[in-house]
Parts: C-alpha cells; structure tokens; sequence
C-alpha cells in the first residue's frame, strides 16, 4: 500500500480502463447502453454510478481508510444522507459547536422527522455516557469543530460507543485526512463539506461521506441512490483535481497559520485566540495526539470596544466571504454569517460572541497576509 501523499496522486482510478488517461475523463453520460436485458451492469444510471464520481469515491475511501467513500452535491447533503440511515424515534448526541448549516438541518428538518437530539460538550466524556439513552443510535460531532476549534477525544467517544453498541459520526472538514483520520480511531462514518480544503480552490460545492463498515456502505449506497443528492461529473473531476495538491496545500497552509498565530499573540488588539497550537488551548494534548499537525483555521476576538466590523471591512487582501480551506485567505463573522442560522442566546451560551472572527489562513506568502492583518488592526485605534 503506498504512503498518504502519493494515494492523493495515484488513488481512485488513477488510469482510465478505456483509453489508458491518466486524470479520470469527465463522464457525462447519464446513460449507459446495455448488450444484453437484466443482469447487474456495471454502470447503469449516473445517479445510481459514473465512472468519474466513482473514481474519486474510491479515493476519499482509501484516504479515509474506509471501505467506501459517496460524494453529494455539498457538504450538507453528505450529512443529511447519514442521518437518513436512521429513523423516526432514534436519538443522537450532538457536539455543541457545530457548524450553522448542521445546527439548521438538525433543528430545522431532522426533528420535524421525529429524531431526537441532545447537545452535549463532547469533550466531557463522562458528559456524554451520560447522555446516552435506550434509543440513542449515535454521537454525531466536528474536532476541530466549527468556528471554536474545540477538540474532542475521538479514541475515547468512539470507546464509549461501542461499550453502548452505538455509532461515531465525525465531520472531519477542519483537519482534512491529511491531518486526521478518524476511522483508524474508532468511529465509523466521516463526512466532509469537501468544499473546503480538499476542494481547495472554493470553485466547487460538494460533500463526502466515508465508512469502514460495509453494512452501512450498503445502506449508504442505496440512499444516495434513493435521495439522489450525488456529486455531478465535472465536479467529481474539479474534487478529484483539487485533491491531488492536498499534502502540498497543507504544508503552506500550515506554515503560514504557524506565522499568523505569532503575530496575533504578539498584537494587543487582540483579546483571545482560538486554535489548537496552542500549548495553553484547551484540548492542545488530545489534538496533538490525535492529529498531525494542528490545520490552518484560526478564531479570535478583538478586545472589548473593538469593532469586528470595521476590522472585516479594513481588509484588502483576505476575502471577506463565507467557506474555507481555500488557497485564498478566507475571513468572516461566524455570527453574522456561518452561524447566524443559530438563535442568538443559543450562540452566545455556546460561545460564540458577536465579535467573533473567523480566519482561514491561505497559501498566499505569509507577510502579505500578516501585512494585511495588521493596516486592518491600526485603523481601529
Ligand atoms: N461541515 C462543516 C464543518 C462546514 O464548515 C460546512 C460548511 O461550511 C458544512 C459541513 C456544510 O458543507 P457545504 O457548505 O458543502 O454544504
């Protein structure tokens, strides 16, 4: 089996079977002719299976360590498609800090189909034992989550699954599997808003979903067949394309994140800082055991009086604009924009304040982002 780096490269159908190319041809066919009436052909109906969507299935699977990977139209489809393998009357835990979109789905869509949900701090173990109930079917939660970079110990919530003989779902956008790979942890399902880093680019929307078990593959399969919320060919092709630069994007990303952080530790606009780097973080011994190296978002906050607005608005460099992850320097006000689906007391008692900023650091060169940052910090004196 080769090494992670060249499975970005080699993974999937790294040689088309038809004509020998080596980047997976767009297969846009809806179609596909059948020689002979019934049997199992092996492509049917591009909801159902195409060629391209399927060569980087079987990456995501091989990157993940699973034994199948989907791809959705988005991230939040991936997720909807997991909570579809359960019914009316199932019970889930759910991370507290999770991203808005999932909040909304959860609140908004799920419990009108009668599934149950505890919020509960995933980082208290004993929190969550004691959360689960006769019903419970799964813990559902982000490490690093969405925008507060809380870390959760997978190993452990993954133990105390199985103990219950329940599930661990885990949203593994932030670290990417380059930096984290939660099935050889423990848990059993991983979904991706592959919009972000393993898209790279922030010119394609799409998800995934990763299992190790094939009983749920099976499902999996079928459901996305069934929802038929799949990953178009162009965009199969475009995540596919982006994948190939992860270890090589991540690299920058976090050689750049390790400089902002020294910046902002050293500028005394700034009141608090949110990452996992950080020996003092919350949270920093799990993620140092659990990751590779620690990713390349960044919350913090201003000191109090300091307007988050008007520092948002003083960039010229870093995009003021929702998503992540990709190779452009991404900034925004989770409260006003990623989590402003999620009723304000709700936010506030989870942690996340008004002037709450959300940075995703680019590959761009770190002195022009730290440049940037810093014209942006002076004008609000
Ligand atoms: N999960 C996380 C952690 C996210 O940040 C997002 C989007 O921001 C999603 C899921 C939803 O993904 P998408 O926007 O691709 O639907």
């Amino acid at each position: 089996m080769t090494k992670f780096n060249t499975q970005l490269i080699h993974g999937g159908n790294s040689e088309d079977p038809a004509t020998g190319a080596v980047s997976t041809p767009i297969y846009r066919s809806s179609t596909f002719h059948r020689h002979v009436l019934g049997g199992e052909p092996k492509w049917e109906y591009s909801r159902t299976g195409n060629p391209t969507r399927a060569s980087l299935e079987k990456l995501m699977a091989q990157l993940e360590g699973g034994v199948a990977g989907f791809a959705f139209a988005s991230g939040s489809a991936a997720i909807h498609a997991v909570f579809s393998l359960y019914s009316q009357g199932d019970h889930f835990i759910v991370g507290k800090d999770v991203y808005g979109g999932t909040f909304r789905l959860i609140n908004k869509v799920l419990k009108r189909f009668g599934m149950e949900f505890t919020v509960v701090n995933t980082r208290d173990l004993q929190a969550v034992e004691d959360a689960i109930q006769g019903n419970t079917v799964a813990i559902y939660f982000e490490t690093p989550t969405n925008p507060l970079l809380q870390i959760t110990d997978i190993e452990a919530i993954a133990k105390i699954a199985k103990k219950h003989g329940i599930k661990t779902i885990i949203d593994n956008t932030f670290a990417t599997p380059y930096n984290q790979r939660p099935l050889t942890l423990g848990a059993d399902i991983v979904v991706h808003s592959a919009t972000k880093y393993l898209g790279g680019h922030s010119d394609v929307v799409a998800g995934i979903a990763v299992t190790n078990d094939q009983e749920i593959a099976d499902q999996l399969a079928f459901l996305q067949n069934s929802i038929g919320s799949t990953l178009g060919p162009d965009d199969s092709w475009l995540l596919q394309r982006g994948i190939k630069t992860l270890a090589a994007r991540m690299r920058v990303h976090q050689e750049n994140t390790d400089a902002v952080i020294d910046f902002l530790q050293g500028d005394d606009h700034i009141a608090k800082i949110y990452y996992p780097g950080l020996k003092n973080f919350p949270g920093h011994d799990i993620a140092a055991k659990q990751m590779r190296n620690f990713g390349a978002m960044i919350s913090f906050e201003l000191q109090p009086g300091l307007s988050a607005k008007k520092f948002v608005e003083s960039l010229q460099l870093i995009d003021l604009a929702e998503s992540l992850g990709g190779i452009e320097s991404l900034i925004e006000v989770p409260a006003v924009m990623t989590h402003g689906s999620i009723p304000r007391e709700i936010r506030l008692k989870n942690g996340i304040a008004d002037e709450l900023i959300r940075l995703s650091v680019g590959i761009e060169d770190p002195e022009d982002i730290i440049a940037d940052l810093n014209q942006a910090l002076a004008k609000l004196d």
